[in-house]
């Protein structure tokens, strides 16, 4: 295989199936925050490499601690108010 095109194609792992994690929790922002960009949105599973089984629960877990204002449901940066140095 040629090496470019290896380099291109790298295989992600779902970090939760590498953890043997089967309940994600909505109360662990650290974690859920990590799968957010910085508008707030779910980062679709093509991007962080999750399976479909770990992304729903995932997208879950967000949803619940949106509501109950663990995580943004808007982030800082579209709301203008971020520091723009920064990203
Ligand atoms: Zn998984």
């Amino acid at each position: 295989m040629n090496k470019k095109f290896a380099k291109k194609f790298k295989k992600k792992v779902c970090q939760f199936c590498d953890a043997k994690l089967f309940y994600i929790d909505y109360k662990q922002t650290e974690i859920l925050q990590r799968f957010i960009n910085a508008f707030g949105k779910i980062q679709p599973s093509r991007i962080t490499g999750n399976c479909a089984k770990h992304q729903r629960k995932l997208a879950l877990a967000i949803k619940r601690a949106r509501y109950l204002a663990l995580l943004p449901f808007i982030g800082d940066r579209i709301r203008g108010n971020y520091d723009k140095t920064r990203a």
